[in-house]
């Protein structure tokens, strides 16, 4: 075996707990090698909603997570600043509702005692005129309203620059490879490693390790069951609806026909809507949203702003939760906590540990305790500098009128290399003598996505939604996936066909998260998009004696 292959630590599972465990380790000198079966952040991760919160809900059966959040949100935001936006809310009270203002007051007076954590600001009660006035879309039915504060990151790319630092630290960093078994020596059944299948070349290989960490999120009891071993989950499937462009700037509660608190928000470019929590009993690699769920979400966020079936739904999300077992308490009421499992002490089988459960919000604390316990098993005597050293491209803030200026690119495709790369924007950009852009929706360049494909281990046009949002907004791809697929054909010597292959399954991929969302002349609309996919192209090839379109 290729003794590069042989670790101290594999981490199994490139979400956010996988990639933060494997920085840590990283940081403080273990060689650790990551995995994950697709892209980096593709599972629970970038289905979340995206807030470095406290969670005001848990506030009441859950303070201690709530309190985790909100101290661990403040150390990220210390550590990738360009990463972060803040979110203000507006939580309107209804006449009707069963908690009124007075309630909601205390609820929120206790919260603002954790804000500084996070560098939120306390909570202010509007009247309702005040708040229309804030935000005219909110229903004229409201008694009055609070404000709430918030913050927001781009968690799909959190996820890849916890790797990115890893990587750059020593790790080995292997996507689209999946654990197929778990590698046990003979006498003691101690788990040594993993035999791992890469999914692009079809290559079986083995990752030697002294401790394997499962982190691997509602698959980690499948993992664990390699082993012999038990993780008890209780999974919560929860969707969202992504909405083109903002609904508003201003994150809106909205209570669901069973009481359930969601929330239109903010997120990037567009709107998000959600989220459903529910029991799911499926298979997790094939996630679908259904229109029932979508009707849920929709009705609820009616109620709050009534005009909210006249904004353009762009596409849905869906994702699992690897919330703790518990039985007999609804999905909401279930603990957002997490769990270190030494599987040798339970199951017989040293040397195989699972982190599961927790929060975005809180990824950093679990991973240092994690990698805490680790290293104790290693001897490994170096703290944890995770809460200080700042993410590649956190260390210094972007210039983005000099980016604008030096390159010749527009204001808004600066601003979002900016925030996406940090610091590190002007070695992105520089990658093309003249970035142009590839994807206006967002906007990504061709130069962003030559980056990530040469330095940062890009290896798929779908990779690209989740690494610089590619094809996420308007077009959904229609008018960008031939274009950027050129751009990494060229920087990674894909064939024509390969090319080819990765167009449509980036089409595959945007036609699966739009359909639930659509009916009607939407449906038409996304359509039309598809065919421009399958490269039915009507005004690319003009009929003789006909004018080609500008
Ligand atoms: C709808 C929703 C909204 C949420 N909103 C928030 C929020 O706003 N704030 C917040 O703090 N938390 C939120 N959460 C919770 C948060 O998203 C999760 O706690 C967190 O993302 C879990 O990360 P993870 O790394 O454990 O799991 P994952 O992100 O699922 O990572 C596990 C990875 O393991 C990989 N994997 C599985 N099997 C294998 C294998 N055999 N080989 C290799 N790799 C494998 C998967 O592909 C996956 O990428 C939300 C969750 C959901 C579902």
């Amino acid at each position: 075996m290729n003794a590069s292959r042989s670790v101290q630590v594999l981490v199994i599972g490139g979400g956010i707990n996988g990639a933060g465990v494997a920085r840590d380790l990283a940081l403080r000198g273990v060689r650790a090698a990551l995995v994950e079966k697709n892209e980096l952040g593709s599972g629970t991760t970038w289905a979340s909603s995206g807030m470095i919160h406290g969670g005001l809900r848990y506030l009441r059966t859950d303070p201690e997570v709530t309190y985790h959040s909100c101290l661990d949100s403040g150390a990220i935001q210390r550590i990738a600043p360009h990463l972060i936006f803040r979110i203000p809310f507006l939580m309107p009270v209804f006449p009707e509702d069963p908690i009124g203002p007075e309630l909601v007051a205390i609820g929120l007076e206790m919260y603002d005692r954790y804000q500084p954590l996070k560098r939120g600001k306390p909570h202010v009660r509007l009247t309702r005129e005040q708040a229309l006035r804030l935000e005219p879309a909110l229903s004229p039915d409201i008694d009055c309203a609070f404000t709430l504060d918030e913050w927001g990151v781009d968690a799909a790319r959190l996820v890849s620059l916890n790797a990115l630092d890893a990587a750059e630290h020593g790790a080995q960093v292997h996507t689209h490879t999946e654990v197929v078994a778990l590698l046990r020596e003979g006498g003691s059944g101690r788990v040594r490693g993993a035999r791992l299948r890469d999914l692009l070349s079809g290559d079986v290989f083995e990752v030697e390790a002294e401790l394997t960490l499962n982190a691997a999120g509602p698959w980690a009891p499948r993992i664990a069951a390699m082993a012999g071993a038990e993780v008890r989950l209780r999974p919560g499937k929860g969707i969202h609806l992504v909405f083109e462009r903002r609904v508003s700037d201003i994150a809106i509660y909205a209570r669901g026909i069973d009481g359930r608190d969601m929330f239109t928000f903010p997120h990037e470019q567009n709107s998000m809507a959600g989220t459903t929590d529910d029991d799911f009993y499926g298979d997790l690699d094939r996630l679908a949203v259904s229109e029932d769920e979508v009707r849920y979400v929709l009705q609820a966020m009616e109620r709050s702003i009534p005009s909210i079936r006249s904004h353009r739904i762009l596409h849905t999300i869906a994702g699992v939760r690897p919330t703790l077992w518990g039985f007999g308490r609804y999905e909401d009421e279930l603990s957002r906590d997490y769990v270190i499992l030494d599987h040798g002490r339970r199951d017989g089988a040293p040397g195989l540990f699972t982190l599961v459960g927790g929060k975005l919000a809180a990824y950093r604390l679990m991973a240092e305790d994690a990698a805490d316990r680790l290293c104790a098993l290693l001897g490994v005597r170096e703290p944890c500098r995770t809460a200080s050293a700042p993410l590649p491209g956190g260390d210094d803030e972007p210039d983005v009128a000099g980016l604008a200026r030096r390159f010749r690119i527009g204001w808004p495709a600066a601003l979002r290399v900016a925030f996406r790369h940090g610091s590190r924007a002007p070695g992105v950009l520089a990658a093309r003598p003249r970035p142009r852009v590839v994807c206006a929706c967002e906007p990504v360049l061709d130069a962003e996505l030559e980056h990530v494909a040469r330095r940062e281990g890009v290896a798929t046009l779908g990779d690209c939604s989740l690494r610089v949002r590619l094809g996420v907004g308007a077009c959904q791809g229609a008018a960008c996936a031939g274009a950027a697929a050129e751009v990494l054909a060229e920087a990674l010597g894909w064939s024509a066909e390969r090319t080819a292959a990765e167009v449509a399954a980036f089409a595959a991929e945007r036609w699966r998260a739009v359909a639930p969302a659509l009916g009607g002349s939407q449906l038409a609309a996304m359509e039309i998009h598809r065919a421009v996919h399958r490269g039915a192209r009507p005004w690319s090839a003009p009929a003789p004696g006909t004018a080609s379109r500008p």
